[in-house]
């Protein structure tokens, strides 16, 4: 065959997997054409099934079902890192997430010769510490830049990242990169956290319901100004540094590139929805999402079947405690310089971002 490179996607319907899958097999993509291969546990979803991809149903977690399944693939150039697992320590994070890579480089790195760049997903809590450090200890000065000394805490991006230098260490030729990403806005119904379609969840609700689509979050999140990340730029931002020399052995920021305010996309997922804009009250009590959307189980269901959506759960296609944990605090900001003098100029605007989510969650009949 004359393919050029052989991408491996460790989480293929993931929030930025989904968009690898669209973006890598098509011609014009930089170093195409690319052949694809993406690993998820669960069967492949209709939303997924129209990208050129061969799909591997595997448990990366489990060290033998990984060697049987990914072991025969000898073409592989490049690995994309979009996965991950979620337990309630970073202790336990560390070593299940560190354990899943290293089950992959494992069954890869003997048997793939060609086998030239990892590129690892991870994001903000390099910066930040994770989940269960926040308020325990001082995050690093906004805006983010790269190249500042690692917390003192653990987390298993850190881990994901010395995998991967260890495994370069022991491979001529071999690079990473790391992308470390902001909130990102993109479409999967399977993704562990996803904010965008868990809004359009809640905003689909509200109009069932005939409730008012209130801010459910803090003040401070709905002032001040937020980054984003575009799951398509994520992809191209990995695509970039999977073939440009300037993007290896580097961890770099990635978000959109512009400011906004989440008072402002509001009115945006108002619109789309059909759905009257009210501004932040800040004599009401503050209620979660959670809190707001916790028996909404059957209403779900029958928003499903009167307009004929793709079957979903409620607890699958909304992930509400992560907009909780967004619509907590300020959002705090990132530079994209560092991408920039390395050569990567790609942005997006965050509106229509927004809106083309809007739009697949729409089209796929996640949402009406
Ligand atoms: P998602 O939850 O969107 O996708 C995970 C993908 O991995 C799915 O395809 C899932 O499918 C698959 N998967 C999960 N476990 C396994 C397994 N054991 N074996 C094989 N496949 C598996 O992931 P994200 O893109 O959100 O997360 C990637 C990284 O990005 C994480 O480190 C996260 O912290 C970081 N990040 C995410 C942000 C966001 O807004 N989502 C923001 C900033 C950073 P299946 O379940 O069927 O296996």
């Amino acid at each position: 065959n004359n393919y050029q490179h052989v991408a491996l996607i460790i989480g293929v319907t993931g929030i930025v997997g989904n968009s690898l899958a669209e973006i890598l097999p098509l011609s014009d993509t930089p170093g195409g054409p690319w052949k694809v291969y993406g690993v998820a546990r669960r069967p492949q979803p209709s939303w997924n099934a129209d990208h050129p991809v061969q799909y591997i149903q595997c448990d990366v977690a489990d060290g033998k079902e990984t060697s049987a399944k990914l072991s025969p693939l000898t073409d592989i150039t490049h690995i994309f890192w979009v996965t991950w697992a979620n337990f309630p320590t970073e202790a336990e994070c560390c070593k299940v997430n560190g354990g899943m890579l290293q089950n992959v480089l494992d069954a890869v790195m003997p048997n793939a010769p060609n086998l030239s760049h990892i590129c690892l997903q991870t994001g903000h809590k390099h910066y930040i510490g994770p989940f269960e450090a926040f308020g325990k200890i001082k995050p690093h000065e906004t805006p983010f830049v790269e190249d500042v000394p690692r917390l003192d805490v653990i987390n298993f991006y850190y881990t994901l990242e010395d995998i991967a230098m260890e495994a370069c260490k022991k491979k001529q030729g071999l690079t990473w990169s790391s992308h470390r990403a902001a909130v990102i806005f993109g479409f999967s119904p399977y993704s562990k956290m996803n904010l965008i379609g868990s809004l359009c969840v809640y905003a689909a609700i509200c109009k069932h319901e005939n409730v008012p689509f209130k801010f459910p979050g803090t003040k401070a999140a709905w002032n001040c100004y937020s980054v984003a990340s575009d799951a398509d730029l994520i992809a191209e931002h990995q695509i970039w540094s999977a073939v440009d020399p300037n993007g290896k052995n580097e961890g770099f920021n990635c978000s959109n590139g512009d400011l906004f305010k989440w008072k402002h996309m509001w009115k945006i997922l108002a619109e789309q929805f059909e759905l009257e804009y009210i501004e932040f009250d800040e004599n009401e009590p503050y209620v979660s999402l959670t809190e707001r959307m916790k028996d909404k189980g059957p209403v779900w269901d029958e928003i499903v079947k009167i307009n004929n959506l793709e079957a979903t759960k409620l607890e699958e296609v909304a992930t509400f405690w992560f907009a909780d944990v967004i619509f907590g605090f300020e959002c705090m900001l990132d530079s994209m310089n560092k991408s920039k003098e390395h050569g990567f100029l790609g942005f997006r605007n965050t509106k229509y971002s927004l809106i083309s989510v809007i739009d697949k969650m729409k089209s796929h009949k996640i949402v009406p």
